[in-house]
């Protein structure tokens, strides 16, 4: 399963900067899951919640999802799009010369340490 990695190296990033900036442990983690990317968030958070039991650092943290919805840079009207999907085509004027400016990434935005 995708997920399964992706949130061990969610854990991985946490437990690093645990010990880069001396907390114990994390009680919270914000992660903004792009709409355009192939991440579920069920299935994050139910990896996360096994991931974390087995980390002394984010035993018992909770996940927050934060959904980035997806935008493209048309350039044909020269503006900018809200999309569903990555390969849609411009919803003002039909073209496909689009380049996706949000919605794709996977990152931690906010953690709540203890
Ligand atoms: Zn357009």
């Amino acid at each position: 399963m995708h997920e399964l990695s992706l949130t061990q190296s969610v854990i991985r990033i946490v437990e690093q900067e645990a010990a880069r900036q001396g907390f114990a442990t994390v009680k919270t983690v914000w992660l903004e899951i792009g709409e355009l990317s192939s991440v579920l968030p069920d299935a994050m958070e139910f990896c996360f919640q096994a991931v974390a039991a087995e980390s002394p650092v984010a035993k018992g943290a909770k996940l927050e999802i934060l959904r980035v919805p997806g935008t493209a840079w048309c350039l044909d009207c020269a503006q900018s799009h809200p999309i569903a999907q990555r390969f849609d085509p411009c919803p003002a004027c039909g073209g496909h010369h689009l380049t996706v400016t949000s919605g794709e990434e996977m990152r931690i935005k906010e953690m709540e340490v203890a």
